[in-house]
């Protein structure tokens, strides 16, 4: 999505107007990590007739404003409400066949990201392609193991498997960073 350039003396008055959380998802956002971590959103986007002034500025982490990028509202909530039948399915569900579908292409969505931003030909694509896949799978067997005969939740579960193993972690971070 297209970045407006917000004055860097604007920035403050922005990020305060949601008192520095991410207006889309919540998450707390850092100050000095404008650019990386978050970013200025506009409301309503720039080619329907959203205003280029602050009254129409947002912080919004980079993965959300990626994400929201200029769907139109009814867009939003449409893929909001699709997100919770996929998440139940996928994430909250056990041993549910559209889940187990739900969480691959979920998977294939973050290596296809995580490939764009990495810019790879050939065998190189192909290695790093067939590397986080591999990862990726991995991870999701790794944390349905560790729900099994218990009633956590899937992101407990994530946090469990990743704290174990930081390399794991890492590379988890990494892709999430995609949109
Ligand atoms: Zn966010």
């Amino acid at each position: 999505m297209r970045r407006v350039p917000v004055k860097r003396e604007d920035r403050p008055a922005i990020f305060y107007k949601t008192n520095g959380v991410c207006h889309v998802c919540g998450r707390k956002l850092t100050f000095d990590d404008y650019g990386g971590g978050w970013v200025v959103d506009h409301v309503e986007p720039h080619h329907r007739r959203g205003i280029s002034s602050w009254p129409n500025y947002l912080p919004a982490c980079v993965v959300c404003n990626g994400l929201r990028w200029s769907y139109r509202p009814e867009t939003i909530q449409r893929i909001l409400r699709l997100g919770v039948i996929a998440n139940l399915a996928g994430f909250h569900s056990k041993n549910s066949k559209v889940g187990e579908k739900i969480r691959e292409m979920y998977r294939e969505r973050l290596v296809k990201n995580r490939l764009r931003t990495l810019n790879l030909t050939g065998d190189k694509r192909k290695r790093e392609k067939a590397l986080l896949k591999a990862r990726l799978a991995d991870l999701d067997k790794r944390v349905i193991k560790r729900r099994q005969g218990s009633d956590k939740w899937w992101d407990a579960a994530l946090d469990q498997v990743l704290a174990k193993d930081t390399d794991l972690k890492a590379a988890y971070d990494e892709v999430m960073r995609h949109v």
